[in-house]
């Protein structure tokens, strides 16, 4: 007998998504199934959350909000044959400590590691490398239980059908289970410098193909940007750690969020404050286990828009995306973040068929950004831009058909899983249905 209790208030991480539900935290595929066929008796949606990091209305819904943190840890794992199996709603730095301690590691990662595994990989989240796909892309299998509570696995027996496993918005099932793909642990030597816009764009080729891991950090209101080059080496970590919290809290949450807050009190001064906050960005380097590099922390709440788009396509953007900034008057003291992406056939990934680079647009936390994300996403469609499904986007059904060539037979498996649409909220049923 589930015990749902009342319905609670429900918001992400920057606090721009919210709902009131019945909030339930299951502990077993018996009880999944329970859930699943209330909700079909009493026609509800169930939408499941992982950490709620994603800004755009994935998980709202006035009905029930599944949160998976009781399916956590290894359930097995191969060194030799390198992969590793995790229950759906293991946290990434947990993911992260167990392959390590296993000698292994993931291939890639984004910025920070406290998304679920399979939050993560719903939504199609990216770190940066010219030659690394999305993180789904090393999915092996998924365990799920679908809209009519049957238990199912998808493995790499069924290829085409694992691809539309890979994103897939938990519009497919609860997940209660992730084979993904590992490597043996490395270490990267990361390097970060201040470079102008103007030297970086002319050698972005170089840049990009020569680094394992390549981005940079662009305040818009400047010709300045923070890069960041990560490579692997045999060097042994360095064990820098005053001057890694000097870096990584003092001056990029402490520090910056105190400048965030200015800011955000005299708005005018934005391109005063831009320019302070570059004076801030020096040379340093790091050496550590990849999982240690690529996560870093994040004080500062904002909220974020974020499309990847042609490769070819970056110089004419970046300016297009300046000038849009600079018309709205936009409080872009958060830097605009470029990185790159190897193409895949994942059938909702944005980097679908081509290789991308991701052009990140953030906004301190309480400032408006509406207006300026709306002109910014419709000049992005125009070339070719697919928004990333976890960041905030106006995407319609129509343009969905539009940039993602096999929108419809993700739309035929969707159905396939869910014939009811129990896993539907306002914004999916808007996008699938
Ligand atoms: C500070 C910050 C930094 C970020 N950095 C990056 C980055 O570097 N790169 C990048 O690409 N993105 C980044 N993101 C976005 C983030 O990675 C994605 O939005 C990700 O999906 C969030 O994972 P989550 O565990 O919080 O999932 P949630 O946001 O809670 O959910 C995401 C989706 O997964 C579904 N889901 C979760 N668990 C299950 C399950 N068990 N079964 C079925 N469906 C499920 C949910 O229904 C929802 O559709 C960042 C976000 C923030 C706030």
């Amino acid at each position: 007998m589930l015990l749902l209790g009342g319905k609670k208030k429900w918001n992400n991480w920057a606090g721009n998504q919210t709902s009131e539900s019945f909030l339930y935290t299951p502990e077993s595929e018996d009880q999944l199934i329970e859930l699943i066929q209330l909700a079909r008796d009493k026609k509800r949606n169930i939408r499941v959350v992982g950490s709620g990091h994603s800004f755009s209305s994935l998980v709202p819904t006035n009905d029930f909000i599944v949160d998976m943190k009781k399916f956590s840890g290894c359930i097995e794992f191969s060194k030799e044959e390198s992969w590793a199996h995790f229950k759906s709603g293991t946290v990434l730095k947990d993911v992260n400590s167990f392959l390590f301690q296993n000698g292994q590691s993931l291939r890639n990662l984004g910025d920070v590691d406290v998304q679920t595994i399979s939050g993560a990989l719903a939504t199609g989240t990216h770190g940066t490398g010219r030659r690394l796909p999305i993180i789904s892309e090393d999915i092996l299998e998924v365990t799920y239980v679908n809209g009519l509570g049957e238990i199912k696995t998808i493995t790499e027996n069924e290829p085409e059908k694992l691809q539309a496993f890979k994103v897939h918005l938990g519009l497919l099932g609860i997940i209660t289970s992730i084979k993904v793909r590992t490597i043996s642990s490395y270490k990267l030597h990361c390097v970060t410098k201040k470079m102008s816009l103007t030297s970086i764009l002319k050698d972005f080729d170089r840049l990009t193909l020569k680094n394992r891991n390549f981005e940079f950090f662009w305040f818009p209101y400047t010709d300045y940007a923070q890069v960041k080059l990560m490579n692997e080496t045999e060097r042994k970590p360095d064990n820098k750690k005053i001057s890694n919290w000097f870096n990584s809290i003092f001056l990029e949450n402490l520090l910056y969020g105190f400048l965030i807050k200015l800011c955000m009190l005299f708005k005018s001064k934005i391109i005063f404050f831009s320019n302070l906050c570059i004076k801030f960005v020096s040379y340093s380097e790091k050496v550590d286990w990849s999982h240690q590099i690529y996560a870093t922390p994040r004080w500062n709440k904002f909220c974020e828009t974020e499309f990847s788009i042609p490769l070819e396509h970056i110089k004419p953007c970046l300016k297009k995306v300046r000038e849009i900034i600079f018309k709205h008057k936009q409080l872009s003291i958060i830097p605009v973040e470029v990185r790159t992406v190897r193409q895949d056939n994942i059938l909702l990934s944005p980097a679908f068929n081509r290789d991308s680079a991701y052009i990140a647009i953030h906004t301190p936390k309480g400032a408006e950004y509406r207006e300026c994300y709306q002109e910014i996403e419709r000049y992005m469609y125009e070339i070719g831009g697919r928004p990333h499904w976890g960041k905030i986007s106006s995407l319609s059904l129509e343009r969905c058909k539009k940039i993602y060539p096999q929108f419809e037979y993700f739309r035929r498996i969707r159905k396939d899983n869910d014939p009811e649409g129990i896993f539907l909220n306002k914004w999916t049923k808007e996008l699938f249905i």
